[in-house]
């Protein structure tokens, strides 16, 4: 197939060429293998929980063999891909919080903002007056890992949403008790003749997605913001051009800031620095890869080399000494590219074992060391690169990245009167809602698909809700595709934004597309919007707000998109959910959930359809938003 009907990123179609002259087996090959898929996979239909199936569902065998119809087998399915997302959210977040107990003023891992682990403290009743800050943190750390397995309560942060959002999530039983526990439930529900009902199925998938949003991923970012610093408006680069011909090519592939974070340290230490020169080189250059590469860009710029999909187009450049990877969204077909050039596939997490890998686990309490010897061993591996297999292809993008909660409050603040408003509030975001300078805002995350061209829905969706004033925030591999096609360069709102958002973007210092960080961090999103909705007196869902997965691929991406639709916001999605084969999964989660939680799923796979869609919605929204806006203004007025 032609590399032009693959993916609209140009390097990328470089390196597939290449990958192709060399004999090298990509994705892309592998999609042109698995032309039709499955239709029975494609329509949740099929099922193989027990050992009778497996069992699938047609017109001649409408139920398997336990007598589970349809619906049954599409809600367990479609659960137990919600209990998957959010146990990989909850076990990266369960790993920030063990480092987090492990932290030591003399250790490698330290605390990086005291003022956040502060209010995190008192939020959590942690007594801090007078005490020692490490003392303070291994506390906040003992009570963060208890959310996982507490066995009374809910879980602690729902306390942050607005009030009436709670009230709705108590009313429909969809507040999340400890995190294991709901996914748990999840596996338990799901095996042959537990819930045979697909209202039910569903019901607890949102229950368990919220032990995601509001539970794991809210936990992973605030601890990691804690240990590794909130991130804070920063430039780079983006797209495989940031490999460098004359320097140590390191990427960092993965999830987990705590293996990336000392990757990052150990590249500056002076001896490995030597040791690079030593072999020839210039220096080592690191370069990020999916959500490891975003919570490293957030925090230190470091350059961002591709998303998802470019993760063995990266190794087919021939320039890279060595990729390290910990957990998540790593292609096992990594081992076999990089059997193809000099390149170290090094995988360092017991969770994560690839075959063909060369594994060197990274301990946490030998954290520094551990970084190092794994360095090393990419400075040693210079010597064997091939200069004539080395084509790096040569676009990259500028970009500004960083934009935590506080950052996007940090840069409001510019545009305060100082006479008239306290400063560190979203009043003026909520200023620009409610005039509708800004028409709404919408959260554009997620994955790269084979189902799709590479890039082309994150990009087209983008451009068109910033060219008609809806801004835009990004995480995962959303925003690596807005870094490398110019999106949040400094210029990109006059180029690309309609005439509202580009004043308020010039005004406020910000690009119309705003690096928000990796997956975990949508939990961002959510503090931003529940900031919003506090501010303005309403719930989540009475704002112009929306939730956009464009590409969406993973497990992960279903959990989020559950509890982004149960915390009011409707979510949009580019690739259809493995749900078409029951009717009533359909209706739930397309139609009814709006009387349940004021929020819906709308599928379209046509990237400009949906963002007609998504604009045209957002206008709805509008209206009973600028109605509530009036009555609340008439209230203050009487009042
Ligand atoms: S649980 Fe029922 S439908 Fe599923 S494989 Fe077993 S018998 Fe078949
Ligand atoms: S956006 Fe999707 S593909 Fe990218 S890192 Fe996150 S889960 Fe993985």
């Amino acid at each position: 197939m032609d590399e032009k009907m693959l993916t609209i990123d140009l390097n990328s179609q470089k390196m597939i060429a290449k990958a192709r002259e060399e004999g090298v087996e990509t994705m892309y090959d592998r999609k042109a293998g698995f032309k039709s898929q499955c239709g029975f996979g494609l329509q949740g239909v099929c099922c193989r929980i027990c050992g009778m199936g497996p069992c699938r569902i047609s017109p001649k065998t409408p139920r398997g063999l336990c007598g589970a119809d349809e619906h049954t087998i599409v809600g367990r399915n479609f659960a137990r891909m919600v209990a998957g997302g959010t146990a990989a959210h909850s076990d990266h977040a369960r790993d920030i919080a063990h480092t987090l107990a492990l932290a030591d003023p003399n250790g490698n891992y330290k605390i990086r903002d005291e003022a956040k682990l502060i209010a995190l403290a008192k939020e959590w009743d942690v007594e801090t007056e007078g005490r020692d800050i490490y003392d303070v943190a291994h506390e906040v750390a003992e009570i963060a890992l208890m959310e996982f397995g507490k066995p009374f309560g809910t879980l602690r942060f729902i306390k942050n949403a607005p009030e009436p959002r709670q009230k709705i999530w108590k009313e429909y039983a969809i507040e999340p008790r400890a995190i294991d526990r709901e996914i748990a439930t999840i596996m338990h529900s799901t095996h042959i003749g537990c819930t045979g009902d697909i209202d039910s199925l569903i019901h607890m998938s949102l229950r368990t997605s919220m032990a995601d949003g509001w539970g794991g991923s809210m936990i992973g970012t605030r601890l990691s913001d804690i240990l590794f610093g909130t991130p804070v408006p920063r430039r780079t680069e983006a797209n495989l051009a940031v490999l460098e011909e004359n320097k140590v090519n390191i990427i960092l592939h993965g999830h987990e800031p705590a293996l990336s974070e000392m990757i990052v340290l150990a590249s500056e230490e002076p001896d490995l620095v030597a040791l690079a020169k030593e072999v020839g080189a210039d220096g080592i250059n690191l370069a990020g890869m999916c959500c490891t590469g975003n919570e490293i860009t957030m925090r230190h710029g470091v350059k961002i080399a591709g998303d998802f999909h470019q993760q063995e187009l990266a190794i087919v450049t021939g320039a890279v000494e060595a990729v390290i990877v910990d957990v998540q969204c790593i292609f096992p077909a990594l081992a076999r590219v990089a059997d193809c050039y000099h390149t170290k596939f090094v995988t360092t997490s017991p969770k994560a074992k690839i075959t063909g890998s060369t594994y060197i686990e990274f301990r946490e309490e030998q954290a520094l060391d551990d970084a190092k010897s794994i360095v090393k061993e990419a400075i040693l591996n210079f010597k064997n690169r091939d200069k004539s297999k080395v084509l790096i292809p040569e676009l990259k993008s500028g970009a500004t990245v960083g934009y935590s909660v506080e950052a996007v409050v940090n840069q409001l603040d510019r545009v305060v009167n100082s006479h008239i408003d306290p400063a560190g509030t979203v009043k003026p975001l909520t200023d620009c809602l409610k005039s509708g300078v800004l028409r709404g805002a919408a959260g554009v995350v997620g994955c790269n698909n084979a189902k799709g061209v590479s890039n082309e829905a994150h990009v087209t969706i983008m451009k068109e809700l910033i060219k008609n004033d809806i801004i835009v925030v990004t995480t995962g591999c959303g925003a690596s595709a807005a870094a490398k096609f110019g999106l949040m360069e400094t210029d990109a709102a006059e180029k690309y934004a309609g005439k509202g958002l580009a004043t308020v973007c010039k005004l406020v210092g910000i690009p119309p597309v705003l690096h928000m960080g990796s997956c975990v961090d949508i939990s961002r999103i959510l503090d931003l919007v529940g900031a919003a909705a506090n501010y303005l007196d309403m719930d989540m869902c009475d704002l112009p707000v929306v939730g956009i997965a464009p590409e969406w691929m993973s497990e992960k991406a279903v959990a989020i998109g559950c509890y982004v639709v149960a915390s009011g916001i409707d979510t949009y999605l580019g690739i259809m959910p493995p749900i078409a084969g029951s009717s009533r999964a359909v209706d739930i989660l397309t139609s009814e959930l709006k009387d349940k939680v004021g929020a819906t799923f709308t599928v379209n796979t046509n990237p400009k359809e949906l963002a007609a869609t998504i604009i045209e919605d957002i206008e709805k929204k509008r209206v009973h938003f600028e109605a509530l806006v009036e009555e609340k203004m008439g209230v203050e007025a009487e009042a």
